[in-house]
């Protein structure tokens, strides 16, 4: 399988042998190769994400580490948002949509023949790539920082990482893994091009669940943007091999407490604009920094969406109303419910219309920040 990364910032190029997380320039890379799509191969495939397996960049003969991650569940609701179509990652086996990313980028992990790896990560994505490093017999370091929800903290331990609580911000726990990276492979869903193929497999799960066609809109939130990016790659690529006619509108979802990519859209910007963040309930999106502004910048405005903010009375609003209609998410996956009334409100999304809701992650292992809420 061809296999090129390429550098967003100085356009250096490399193939993808040898183990790599970033190019010489400290530029992030993309990754780009040869997909294959054929419906009736993929209605014959496994219920789950390898069902595009001809569409991943995984060599054909490598093992797959999975725990049969996707295919999650797309339902029509009529509810305190209106019309939309729920997309239930929060069923994911870790318990998010980050294992589409890790099933992936665990098994190209192990094709490397990697033994060791570092991870850090606001509680989630630890959490998934403790869960598929496990199952892949790689060793994982999972940096967290010391205010991580404790059942997310827990839920890393058991699978067997080494967990280490960094004091600080969620930039200082990045900082403490990148300097342990010198030695160890730094396998971080923020950086690594595999991951956001992993995600991409949302787009195509949404294309093969509409009947082979292309939402109109998705709404989902966004911090380091691997939902905004996995989603524009899989578009991308269903639009360059006409299986759909355009591209979905793509509207992203930050908190007012931590906005930079909000701003840098209103603004007309492509980089984040600094921000200093505020207390939040939705602690799986808060990044001050993300690496990857400029390509969800680009990847928002090409879709003809767009990066709007939430305030934290309207997110536990929206969460209490989706709990009530038996969606148990945790806080953060309620900001693409607010998202949709304010989008309603403002007309930019019709009555009529119904945008996809993505649902990222359980409330049942944010039981700890719940309760700072809600009492009974
Ligand atoms: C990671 C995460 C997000 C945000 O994903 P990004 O890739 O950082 O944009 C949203 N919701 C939940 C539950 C998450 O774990
Ligand atoms: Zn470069």
């Amino acid at each position: 399988m061809e296999i090129v990364l390429r550098c967003s910032s100085c356009d250096a190029s490399y193939d993808g042998v040898v183990p790599r997380w970033q190019c010489h320039c400290g530029g992030y890379l993309d990754l780009s190769h040869d997909v294959i799509i054929n419906r009736q191969e993929i209605l014959s495939g496994p219920n789950n994400i390898w069902r595009y397996r001809n569409c991943l960049p995984l060599d054909p003969d490598a093992s797959i580490i999975t725990l049969g991650e996707g295919m999650t569940p797309l339902l029509n609701i009529k509810g305190f948002f209106g019309k939309a179509k729920i997309k239930a990652d929060y069923l994911m086996p870790t318990g998010s949509y980050k294992d589409r990313g890790s099933a992936l980028m665990l098994s190209q992990l192990k094709a490397w023949g990697v033994e060791k790896i570092i991870e850090d990560s606001s509680g989630n994505a630890g959490a998934s790539v403790a869960a598929y490093s496990s199952v892949a017999k790689i060793d994982a370091d999972v940096y967290i920082p010391a205010y991580t929800s404790a059942g997310k903290a827990l839920q890393i331990g058991l699978y067997g990482a080494n967990l280490i609580k960094v004091e600080g911000t969620r930039e200082a726990t990045t900082k403490a893994a990148l300097e342990a990276a010198v030695s160890t492979f730094y396998a971080s869903h923020n950086w690594s091009p595999w991951f956001v193929h992993g995600v991409k497999t949302l787009a195509y799960e949404l294309w093969e669940q509409l009947g082979f066609q292309a939402p109109e809109s998705v709404i989902v939130p966004v911090g380091n943007g691997s939902l905004v990016l996995g989603l524009a790659q899989g578009f991308s690529e269903l639009l360059f091999k006409g299986e759909i006619k355009k591209l979905p509108k793509i509207y992203a979802v930050q908190t007012a407490a931590c906005d930079p990519l909000t701003r840098a859209f209103d603004q007309g910007l492509d980089t984040a604009v600094p921000v200093i963040k505020e207390e939040t309930v939705a602690e799986g999106i808060v990044s001050a920094e993300p690496v990857k502004a400029r390509g969800i910048l680009q990847a928002v405005r090409r879709s003809g969406g767009s990066i709007i903010s939430v305030e934290e009375a309207e997110i536990l609003k929206s969460l209490k109303e989706l709990i009530k209609l038996g969606f148990y998410v945790e806080p953060t996956s309620a900001v693409v419910a607010a998202a949709l009334l304010q989008l309603r409100r403002k007309g930019i999304i019709s009555a009529e219309a119904q945008p996809v809701l993505e649902l990222t992650g359980s409330g049942l292992k944010a039981t700890d920040k719940l309760l700072e809420y809600f009492k009974f």
